[in-house]
């Protein structure tokens, strides 16, 4: 069973002053404890500021997406290099609101994991169904193409971390049932363990969608649920913390 690790996942919130927020969670002793392992991606801008501040701590800091190649003439965007270069050690690749928003698909999103993974970063790679998808009854379907199209074959446990995110959940306050939660995260595993044998058991697989400190403790005890993704609970370190505490 791997190491659990929660993640957060700060999308289009922070400034400057936020950095206490990360100093607060790096200071904490539950981190300290070992029993998990905490990270949390931040915009590009904070990036280099909280890697430093976090420098001695157990705290990891990552981004939320990287472009595929490894430089040239693409406004605004960043590479995996930029991201290591400025001490990050991850990068959340395939967040459905880049697939939906930005029309990422799996192809783009597994030529952005081996980007990533060049560099040395961990790629926590998010898949999940709509709404429209779990009504229809596709959603194991949906999972698996999207696990094979985003995943390239040289993922490891090392070097990557799947997110599951049910697209419907995210910001909702709506989460997945815990026999669905339980459903899909068995799928998922089985899908690893078919395509890249031992490894498949070593890669984490997060659950993420409106996770928050009421709903923790029943969500991260779910077999093959190795952590979650956080985005709205994960801003503060109160919130934070209180989730981390379901370990
Ligand atoms: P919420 O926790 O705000 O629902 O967001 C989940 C998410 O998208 C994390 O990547």
């Amino acid at each position: 069973v791997p190491k659990p690790l929660i993640a957060g996942n700060w999308k289009m919130n922070g400034m400057r002053g936020s950095l206490a927020q990360i100093k607060e969670i790096a200071a904490s002793n539950m981190l300290a404890s070992g029993k998990f392992d905490a990270l949390i991606c931040v915009p590009a801008t904070l990036l280099h500021s909280a890697a430093l501040v976090t420098s001695d701590t157990p705290l990891k800091i990552g981004a939320q997406d990287c472009h595929d190649r490894e430089n040239g003439a693409y406004t605004g965007d960043i590479s995996a290099g930029m991201i290591a270069d400025s001490l990050g050690s991850h990068v959340i690749i395939g967040h459905s609101e880049r697939r939906t928003r930005y029309r990422e698909d799996d192809a783009l999103v597994r030529s952005k994991t081996i980007a990533a993974h060049k560099s040395g970063l961990i790629a926590v790679v998010c898949i999940g169904e709509t709404e429209e998808e779990r009504s229809s009854g596709r959603t194991l379907d949906v999972l698996r193409y999207q696990l094979a199209g985003s995943l390239p074959d040289g993922a490891t446990g090392e070097n990557t971390v799947i997110a599951y995110e049910p697209v419907w959940a995210i910001g909702t306050g709506r989460t997945a049932s815990i026999a669905d939660i339980a459903e899909a995260h068995r799928f998922i595993r089985s899908e690893l363990c078919k395509r890249f044998n031992s490894e498949g058991d070593r890669m984490r697989i997060l659950y993420g969608g409106s996770v928050k400190a009421s709903n923790a403790d029943e969500i991260l005890h779910v077999e093959n649920v190795d952590g979650a993704l956080v985005g709205g609970a994960s801003l503060t370190a109160r919130d934070f913390l209180s989730i981390c505490s379901a370990y």
